[in-house]
């Protein structure tokens, strides 16, 4: 995966780990690579140790009461994770920025390009275009990639859900005021 200027593979990829936790180096292995970042070399069990931490310190960010303390949050990931950028063209996608030093540890990639993935999505788009989902009992956290920028739900079924839900408050406010 090469961040592209508005991040969205690698904010994705957070969500989509934090909300499903790996439980094994492998397994984060499958999922980096059905995101499409290929890791170069096999995780190891402290891989994925650091990985589970990195996302802790990231919900943090998604769960940051207001803009300028999202900021905060961010750029105490971002001085953790990443460095100054560079010019690299080590795979086959030809030239391209990293944001960190050679031959680090895969968490170290990883964590990296989470930040800076972030970080290009929420000023790329807007910085409250990360969040959990509107139903309450659902704590499932996704990034806003829509045009509009006013997505609310993690999935359609919740959307459903809650539509369901404020119909039948409707209905139940119209029935007592009938009576
Ligand atoms: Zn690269
Ligand atoms: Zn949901």
């Amino acid at each position: 995966m090469h961040l592209n200027p508005y991040g969205d593979g690698a904010v994705n990829l957070a969500a989509d780990l934090a909300n499903r936790r790996p439980g094994t180096p492998e397994e984060l292995a499958e999922r980096c690579d059905a995101a499409g970042l290929v890791l170069e070399g096999p995780l190891c069990q402290a891989d994925l140790d650091r990985t589970l931490a990195l996302l802790d310190t990231w919900e943090g960010v998604v769960d940051a009461p207001d803009e300028r303390q999202r900021a905060e949050r961010l750029n105490r990931l971002l001085a953790v994770t990443a460095s100054h950028p560079r010019l690299t063209d080590h795979a086959d996608g030809g030239w391209h920025l990293h944001y960190r030093d050679d031959h680090l540890p895969l968490a170290a990639v990883l964590s990296s390009l989470i930040a800076v993935g972030t970080a290009f999505h929420l000023v790329g788009r807007g910085m409250h275009r990360l969040g959990r989902c509107a139903v309450t009992e659902c704590p499932t956290i996704f990034a806003d990639t829509t045009r509009t920028g006013r997505r609310r739900y993690c999935s359609q079924k919740c959307a459903n859900r809650d539509a369901v839900r404020r119909h039948r408050t409707t209905r139940a406010r119209t029935d007592a005021a009938r009576t």
